[in-house]
């Protein structure tokens, strides 16, 4: 039997690393489940260039779990490992990724921000097992491996007693750690991490309900169900995103939203199937979730996984942040797994990856928008949200938006910020040739004055998002020679000026004895009383509150929300 010392620079690393990962325990079956589930992709590609010419049989990753023995045992059946090659991969080149970890981190030891999500390999299983033992026999089927560490430097290696092909990671859990021999622990982290890896991989058994096999009837002449105990598989190996989205259909994308959220009950609006090879790999599904009226969005529903493995579900950084709205599924090996949150969002590559799925994003909502322009805006009231802060958040997709963003009008029709323009010039430009924009952000309220403005023929958009004050502005910029004002600004008169005066049908003596009046009532700083200008309708006068007074107060409202 061989002894040997690991070789690491600091006595005992394992303490660190376990106080490192505090929080972070959990993903040793992550890292472990990869491993294997790498070994058995390694057969496969082994056996499809000619090099291994044995049956490859059943593949699934088996996890046991045995309270008794306070064991956890991850099995697989991969190429495995010879003695020799336990030596250069378990002593040498998982423990240097632990040794560089340690010399990176040593002296933030007690900083909390290198709470990321690490890639830490084998050897976070040290971070819950006192004690592992690796049993393995490799696919040339030379002698078996038998590894043992108990933490310290200090290991064993001898000749295993293994028959078959693979490995069997056996962790001895540690007395803090009894939490990881609870079944419906390791069901949880199987569910978290391992939903879509690309291997099968079982945990026990579950029941299921067969016709029974001798034929019985029961009284109303239905097979009768008998309980079968059958391998409880956790995971879908080949999820929608890996997918051709030829081979899809819109049923297959729903179902994998299901699969994705099974508590979540409503069917998406649309979805966008990412599928990247340059200039970095990049696939996914995102989802335009159906927004209920007055419910708040739930933020950080994105998944990203990295080759199938979850990474994490708190995008923020990582993705451009009105997508972080969205539902779905990103996967892409070129984001870096060994780091922290903050070095993730300050990644050149990540960067590009941001702004490369914003860009997909607005690719598809042209398409969409093109294909089916009827249906498109069917969708629009539901969507906007997310395209105007889009739009607010992201001057890119603001400029690309403009092919498709929308603008409601009051009688129901949709236009383009250009189809806009050229509807209203003819009649919504004021003395000075300026582009009168009118807009109300509040249909109910603001009746009186948008029937005034439509009887005069005018077109009314509505814009009543949170986000109507930052939008407005954003839109005047673009808009050229352009003025937005709300419908109740003034008389509508005043709002389109040409230049036409319009007599009072009160006296001057009657004005005087109403004013004070209504301005006791109303608040005079804010509101203007105004008698000019209503020959369109039966009113003697309007209250009025100027623009410039209400854009004050909406901005101050919704400041520093963006
Ligand atoms: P990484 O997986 O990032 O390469 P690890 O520390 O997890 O690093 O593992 C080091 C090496 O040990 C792997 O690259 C692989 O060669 C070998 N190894 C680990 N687990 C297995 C396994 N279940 N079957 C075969 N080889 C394995």
């Amino acid at each position: 039997m061989a002894k040997g010392k690991i070789k690491v620079n600091t006595e005992n690393i394992f303490p660190i690393i376990k106080k490192f990962l505090y929080s972070d325990h959990e993903i040793f079956l992550r890292e472990l489940i990869a491993n294997a589930t790498d070994a058995t992709k390694k057969l496969h590609a082994l056996a499809s260039m000619g090099d291994f010419k044995g049956e490859i049989g059943d593949d699934t990753i088996e996890i046991i779990l045995d309270k008794k023995a306070k064991t956890i045992t991850v099995s697989d059946k991969g190429i495995g490992m010879s003695q020799e090659e336990v030596k250069k991969y378990i002593n040498q080149i998982a423990f240097s990724g632990a040794e560089e970890f340690v010399n990176k981190f040593k002296d933030q030891a007690e900083s909390s921000n290198i709470i990321g999500k690490f890639g830490l390999g084998f050897y976070s299983s040290f971070m819950v097992a006192e004690r592992v033992e690796i049993i393995s026999k490799n696919y040339k089927d030379e002698e078996a491996s038998h590894w043992e560490c108990d933490g310290s430097p200090e290991y064993s290696l001898k000749a295993g007693n293994k028959e078959t092909r693979g490995t069997d990671i056996i962790l001895h859990i540690a007395e803090d750690s009894t939490e990881f021999l609870e079944e419906a622990r390791i069901n949880n982290l199987l569910t978290k991490y391992c939903k879509f890896m690309p291997v099968a991989i079982k945990f026990g058994q579950k029941s299921e309900w067969v016709d029974n096999k001798e034929g019985k009837k029961d009284k109303d002449g239905n097979v009768e169900k008998e309980e079968v105990k059958v391998d409880n598989v956790v995971n879908n190996p080949s999820p929608a995103w890996t997918k051709a989205p030829s081979s899809l259909d819109d049923e297959d994308y729903k179902s994998f939203y299901r699969e994705l959220y099974p508590m979540n009950f409503e069917d998406p609006l649309f979805h966008i199937h990412l599928n990247v090879d340059y200039p970095f790999n990049l696939t996914g599904i995102l989802y335009f979730p159906k927004i209920k009226p007055n419910m708040e969005v739930q933020k950080d529903k994105i998944q990203l996984y990295s080759r199938q493995v979850f990474i994490t579900d708190s995008v923020e950084g990582i993705v451009p942040d009105f997508l972080t709205l969205l539902h779905g599924v990103i996967d892409s090996p070129d984001i870096p797994l060994n780091v922290s949150r903050s070095y993730l969002q300050s990644d050149g590559a990540v960067k590009k990856i941001a702004s490369h799925i914003s860009k997909k994003v607005s690719d598809k909502l042209e398409e969409l928008f093109k294909k089916d322009r009827a249906d498109f805006e069917s969708k629009w009231d539901d969507i906007k949200v997310f395209i105007e802060y889009g739009m607010l958040s992201d001057d890119k997709f603001f400029e690309r938006a403009q092919k498709f963003a929308l603008y409601k009008t009051t009688t129901g029709k949709y236009y383009t910020l250009d189809e806009l323009k050229e509807t209203i010039k003819p009649a919504q430009t004021d003395k000075d040739d300026k582009l009168v924009v009118l807009y109300a952000n509040d249909v109910d309220g603001q009746h009186s004055y948008i029937e005034s403005a439509t009887n005069k023929g005018y077109e009314v958009i509505v814009l009543d998002s949170p986000l109507t004050a930052h939008l407005v502005g954003k839109l005047e910029q673009t808009l050229e020679n352009s003025t937005f004002v709300r419908i109740d600004a003034d008389t509508i008169d005043k709002l389109i000026d040409k230049n036409e005066e319009i007599p009072s049908k009160l006296s001057d003596e009657e004005k005087e004895k109403l004013k004070p009046v209504i301005e006791d009532v109303v608040e005079k700083s804010k509101f203007n009383v105004q008698f000019e200008s209503m020959n369109e309708t039966d009113q003697p006068m309007t209250i009025v509150q100027p623009e410039f007074m209400r854009r004050m107060k909406d901005m101050s409202a919704v400041g520093g929300g963006m």
